[in-house]
């Protein structure tokens, strides 16, 4: 099993040191995890200590260390995405959207957002955004490709035609979809992406990786009694995984 989105510097809540890093691995191997990647959002990437990291995957013996990182896909922010994209020996690169107009869709704080912008508009900006990540060529993976249902505010119509869309663009695209487990401990109360989102997927062969977004060590792997359920029960057998920027070899679920 791999948990392959997770940040151990998070919101700047501790450092990346070679015992933090290892306490992860820790839970890692206690929950039967064998491969960590390592995604700190692009806003910390001068937190990435890329030397405990190298430090840690040398230590490492149960869990191995793949290094990602997380890039908040902003439209018109091309060139500083590709940029830091570049900046580090990464394993792989995610894209994730959390932004419509630059504005943040996630924030527990500040939901205003949701008043302001009609719903199933918002819903379809939100997804224009994810199918732009996936066919700009910048990211091996799409991260929490339906992150916008969070707090629950749903539009009444049917959003089937813009899944339908968004999945056909990342089929096309040959990204990976991250199976995110994060929306368990939030209000909507469901793993990213939704069931029927999830075999729109399967349907077009595209391939997925599981991931927790732990954000602290005690949260690698939360939620995958749920994931693993999930994915096997839309037919999944494999998780995929990278090095290098490359995909390698898919794991058995
Ligand atoms: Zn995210
Ligand atoms: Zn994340």
């Amino acid at each position: 099993m791999i948990d392959y989105h997770l940040h151990v510097v998070a919101h700047d809540d501790r450092p990346m040191t070679v015992e933090n890093i290892l306490e992860y691995c820790g839970v890692a191997k206690s929950r039967g995890i064998k491969q960590l990647g390592i995604t700190e959002h692009d806003r910390y990437l001068d937190k990435i200590d890329i030397g405990a990291f190298v430090e840690a995957r040398d230590k490492s013996k149960d869990v191995a260390l793949r290094l990602g990182i997380e890039i908040d896909y902003v439209s018109g922010n091309e060139e500083e995405m590709f940029n830091i994209s570049g900046e580090l020996p990464y394993d792989y690169v995610i894209g994730s959207v959390h932004r419509v107009d630059k504005r943040e869709v996630d924030r527990a704080t500040d939901q205003s957002i949701y008043e302001e912008y009609e719903t199933y508009e918002l819903y379809e900006a939100y997804f224009r955004n994810v199918r732009e990540s996936a066919l700009s060529g910048m990211f091996e993976v799409i991260g929490h490709p339906d992150l916008i249902k969070i707090f629950r505010h749903a539009p009444d119509e049917d959003i089937t035609p813009m899944l339908e869309e968004t999945a056909d663009a990342i089929a096309e695209s040959g990204v990976v979809v991250d199976v995110n487990s994060a929306g368990l401990r939030k209000p909507i109360g469901e793993i990213y992406p939704s069931r029927r989102f999830l075999e729109m997927f399967f349907e077009r062969d595209v391939p997925i990786i599981l991931s927790s977004d732990a954000h602290a060590a005690n949260e690698v792997g939360a939620g995958y009694e749920e994931s693993i359920q999930l994915v096997k029960s839309v037919g999944y057998r494999e998780v995929a995984t990278f090095k290098d920027r490359d995909r390698i070899e898919s794991l058995s679920l």
